[in-house]
């Protein structure tokens, strides 16, 4: 199948070497609830690897949990509990909405903090090969000698660095030669757990976590690796500069798959604006099946402006799919659509950077002759639509 790939800016045949996709999604940091910006991300990858299954590929997909970070040890000061104690209690509660909506869980569901000895074997080499210095306990990976660096974010300089400081970047950092320069390990700070290091004991930064990850389980080369669009820049161009200087493999990924920001009332639904979504309150007014629907109503790449209505909206839609599964007006074999053409439609667009909008919509097409006894067959009709529906991660009633 053909996807977008940020990096070269163009559709890229994904190709498995083995039958088999390796597939890195970047995960949360557990310290909140569930919105409807991670929702998306997570319905996404999860329906893609359900429509790659379905195209006959094994997909071998790891998220991670980032269960140590700035953001935990800050919330967990706030709440007066132990940082390790909220992480595993958000995620707990990720994962039960997660289930809610139908997402399977990866292969491999991995926390940052049982992979530091990967960590700290990349930064290492990363020292020996002349790409990181280590300064008072902490060691920075030095950009001016990765020319590539900055190819995954299609920006300039100033740019770069403008969006890096909103995205976590300390660029006041007096250790730093380049203020663009990121943190692989950062030294003890007082009363924040820390990990042994040849450099002194500390933690790890961000960047370097998701790379050991990913590495660990899938080896050198992915073909897919993915995340919402605000990880482009700076995490995953980290990511590539960290991966492809350790092991001299590029592209670390075949295409590195982008998600589009989810909006409320035209603002980017986000913990600061605290203009949220919960999972779990949408779960109370709609199915599963209609927030997946809705949320995949959208082709990936684009924003999504939330909206109850389109919810709704996708609820009757589903409502229609399960009719003409059930119905015995669609059980007439004597209409003149050809429903394994819509099937093959429906599959075409899919394989073509996974356009689920216009694969709802040819099933819909689907749905409508078929409960207007228009098909040809309607056992084709019902396989096409438990399997693009299938796909797509719907629960529909089985077939006989
Ligand atoms: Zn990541």
């Amino acid at each position: 199948m053909r996807l977008y790939d940020s990096l070269r800016q163009e559709h890229v045949e994904v190709v498995p070497p083995d039958g088999v996709v390796r597939m890195y999604v970047c995960g949360i940091t557990p310290y909140d609830t569930t919105h409807m910006g991670h929702a998306r991300t997570y319905v996404v990858f999860d329906a893609l690897s359900r429509f790659l299954e379905d195209r006959g590929c094994t997909v071998r997909y790891v998220q991670n949990v980032t269960d140590i970070d700035d953001d935990i040890l800050r919330k967990a000061r706030q709440l007066g509990v132990p940082w390790d104690e909220l992480g595993r209690r958000e995620t707990e509660r990720f994962l039960r909405d997660m289930d809610a909506l139908n997402v399977r869980r990866p292969t491999f569901y991995v926390k940052a903090t049982d992979h530091i000895p990967m960590m700290q074997e990349i930064i290492q080499v990363l020292i020996d090969k002349g790409l990181a210095y280590v300064r008072k306990g902490n060691v920075y990976f030095d950009i001016s000698r990765d020319p590539d660096f900055g190819k995954l974010a299609h920006m300039g300089y100033a740019e770069m660095l403008r969006t890096a400081n909103e995205r976590g970047n300390n660029p006041d950092d007096p250790h730093k030669d380049d203020p663009l320069d990121f943190v692989l390990w950062q030294a003890a700070q007082p009363g924040e757990p820390t990990w042994k290091s040849p450099w002194g004991p500390g933690r790890p930064g961000w960047h370097i976590e998701c790379s050991a990850m990913a590495m660990q389980y899938l080896g050198a080369q992915l073909q897919i690796h993915g995340g919402g669009a605000d990880l482009q820049f700076p995490h995953h161009e980290c990511e590539i500069a960290q991966s492809e200087n350790y092991t001299g493999v590029e592209p670390f990924a075949q295409a590195w798959v982008h998600v589009g920001m989810v909006y409320l009332g035209g603002e980017k639904m986000s913990k600061s604006l605290g203009n949220l979504v919960l999972v779990s309150d949408v779960l109370q007014r709609y199915s599963a099946n209609a927030i997946r629907l809705a949320l995949l109503g959208y082709h990936y790449r684009q924003p999504f402006g939330y909206s109850d209505e389109d919810v709704a909206r996708a609820e009757a839609v589903v409502d229609r799919w399960q009719t003409a599964l059930a119905d015995d007006r669609s059980h007439n074999p004597s209409g003149s659509i050809t429903a394994e053409l819509l099937e093959h439609e429906a599959v075409a667009a899919l394989e073509d950077d996974f356009n689920t909008p216009e694969a709802i919509r040819v099933m819909n097409r689907l749905v409508d002759a078929a409960l207007a006894g228009a098909v040809d067959s309607p056992l084709v009709a019902a396989r096409a639509i438990r399997r693009i529906g299938g796909s797509l991660g719907l629960s529909l009633p089985a077939g006989e």
